[in-house]
């Protein structure tokens, strides 16, 4: 979500014909845009601030900002703070960047803009058709979260849940698709509830309408949340041809008792259910997660139930952080919180016991054939400054994972531009994180 609002920040202010800079020593102006989901997150963003006071004292002209979630939630204390920034703006003021920065340009004035009216501000979405050589877009279908967790910032920092109309999301990936993109991710903070508050339509039926969309190849989208996990999203995975078989599926804690306390709404055996039934329609699926560990009041018992998960359920990857305070949640007042040392231990050994079914879930595609879209060079060709006849593609199978290949001679091949192509690529090799193949068939 970071990601996309930074390529709106970046949209805007071409504007005003700002153009990107290299390194922050040649710019004019820097935008910090910040993340408040955890503790270190935002420790992050004053410690790099006060790296680029150094650059302000040498420049006093250079316009200073931060945007995001950190500044949703610290407003104006972060003027007083931070001394020489000369713009705070929250995580619903990007549409009006380019006029506060031009406020800026022409009297020197320092500004704080937080508000965060209800509903969803359009202007905000535009697609930039000059960026050509992308095959993936994110699309925002939602903006906020109603559904509190007991510890996260999210609802604070991003407001109310809200979704878009579903012909303007429509109408936002018809125009990617012709400026050349091949792929969407759709984005939300649990896409499941998409279009309830407002009754629009459900988001299986939002899938629906995306997967009629030509020239489209693939379709993928982030969070959904367990609790909403109906059905006709699970049949959508079999029924929708360019719907990616991956979904992110975050359960936080394998104990009912934490699930409980961190405000879930499901149980253990719920999510169970909805794993059971998801591979059951589509066996090829790639499940993936979130997890929590030293929430508070988290016994050892808890923690070896959410191991106990893992081991049942052998995730493709997980993501997984040490419990943080956040500002205003009501966790933070949770009692028998858990030592750093433990949160450490913990993490440890929690992604330890994933790391081989990671490994295994990818050493089972050694020998198939994967249609991969092709992204670009691989990080390792772009590196190399070598002009090979060898060049090393990168892309995606359709369960998220990255695979690297080398094309054969096959001249159809030869010297072309693999780049947003989907493509038969033979799996060779299993790394831990990624997948190397190539195209002898
Ligand atoms: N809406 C998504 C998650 C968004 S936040 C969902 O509900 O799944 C991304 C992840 O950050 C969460 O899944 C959670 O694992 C983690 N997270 C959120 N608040 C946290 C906190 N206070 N401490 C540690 N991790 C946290
Ligand atoms: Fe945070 Fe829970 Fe909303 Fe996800 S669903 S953003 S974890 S409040």
């Amino acid at each position: 979500m970071n990601v996309y609002d930074s390529e709106q920040i970046s949209k805007g202010l071409k504007l005003l014909q700002y153009k990107m800079t290299l390194s922050p020593e040649m710019a004019d102006l820097i935008i910090v845009n910040t993340c408040a989901i955890r503790e270190k997150a935002e420790q992050k963003v004053f410690s790099f601030l006060g790296r680029l006071a150094r650059l302000k004292r040498k420049k006093p002209d250079l316009i200073l900002g931060v945007g995001g979630c950190v500044a949703q939630q610290e407003g104006l204390n972060m003027l007083e703070r931070v001394p020489y920034l000369d713009l705070v703006f929250g995580t619903h003021a990007i549409s009006r960047l380019p006029g506060m920065i031009e406020r800026i340009e022409a009297k020197k004035c320092r500004i704080v803009d937080v508000e965060m009216p209800e509903g969803i501000d359009e202007s905000v979405f535009s697609v930039d058709t000059d960026d050509r050589d992308r095959v993936t877009s994110f699309v925002t279908i939602m903006q906020g979260c109603d559904n509190y967790c007991t510890y996260c910032v999210v609802p604070f920092v991003r407001g109310r849940e809200a979704s878009r109309s579903p012909e303007k999301i429509v109408g936002e990936i018809r125009s990617l698709v012709e400026s050349g993109i091949k792929e969407v991710t759709l984005l939300g903070q649990n896409v499941n509830s998409f279009g309830k508050k407002e009754g629009l339509c459900s988001f299986p039926e939002l899938l629906s309408l995306i997967n009629e969309i030509d020239g489209l190849l693939r379709i993928r989208f982030t969070t959904s949340h367990p609790k909403d996990l109906s059905d006709d999203l699970i049949y959508a995975f079999k029924n929708l041809d360019k719907l990616c078989s991956h979904i992110h599926l975050p359960v936080q804690s394998g104990s009912d008792r934490v699930l409980k306390r961190m405000n879930r709404k499901y149980s253990r055996d719920y999510y169970l259910a909805k794993v059971d039934k998801l591979r059951n329609i589509c066996p090829e699926i790639a499940i993936t997660s979130d997890f929590i560990v030293g929430f508070p009041g988290e016994t050892e018992d808890d923690f070896n139930e959410t191991i106990d998960l893992i081991n049942t359920l052998q995730y493709d990857d997980i993501f997984a952080f040490k419990y943080s305070d956040r500002p205003n949640v009501p966790s933070a007042l949770f009692r028998h919180k858990i030592s750093e040392q433990e949160k450490k231990d913990r993490l440890i050994e929690l992604l330890k016991s994933q790391e081989y079914y990671t490994k295994k879930r990818n050493e089972v595609l050694v020998g198939s054939t994967q249609p991969i879209l092709v992204e670009g060079l691989s990080k390792r060709q772009l590196k190399t400054e070598e002009n090979s006849e060898n060049i090393q593609w990168t892309g995606r199978t359709s369960t998220n994972k990255i695979v690297n290949f080398i094309p054969n001679n096959d001249t159809s091949f030869h010297g072309g531009n693999f780049s947003g192509r989907i493509i038969n690529v033979r799996i060779e090799k299993a790394l831990s994180h990624s997948l190397q193949g190539d195209t002898n068939l």
